[in-house]
């Protein structure tokens, strides 16, 4: 991954900020300069809710080698508050655990990184909201999570 990329890409990656046409009204994200829908070339920025519920999802097994430290890992179509539809990977979960229509919650997670020394590169990803996790039945704190 291009550095020059990564930061131009930040806003999108940090605060799900997409784009709004504001002829049409469509969101788009990732953001774009164009509408798909009408042509119309005014998007303004919008930053997107940061929860959802997943629509569908596969197992990822056979993976991209700079990916290979998440796999298996699981990519999710999710349908965010405002309906804007997001492909994202989940975290923090394992597949048996993924159900359709499961609420979801945006964090921040590592991506990526460039080698050993390298720099390590962030980005969102969804998680199971912690309602939806398993009970803490042996009265052990549960772990809390800085949200996005
Ligand atoms: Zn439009």
């Amino acid at each position: 991954m291009h550095v020059s990329k990564f930061w131009r890409e930040l806003p999108q990656r940090y605060r799900l900020e997409g784009k709004r046409c504001s002829q049409c009204g469509k969101v788009c994200f990732p953001p774009r300069d164009i509408c798909p829908i009408c042509n119309s070339n005014q998007m303004t920025s919008v930053t997107l809710p940061k929860s959802g519920k997943i629509i569908t999802y596969t197992v990822m097994h056979t993976v991209p080698s700079h990916f290979e430290i998440f796999k298996p890992y699981i990519i999710a179509l999710v349908q965010l508050e405002d309906g804007t539809h997001i492909t994202t990977q989940l975290t923090d979960c394992k597949p048996e655990n993924i159900t359709l229509g499961m609420d979801v919650e945006a964090v921040i997670r590592k991506i990526n990184e460039d080698g050993r020394d390298g720099i390590i590169y962030y980005s969102y990803k969804f998680r199971p909201v912690l309602k939806n996790l398993k009970k803490n039945t042996d009265k052990k704190p549960i772990l809390q999570y800085d949200s996005v």
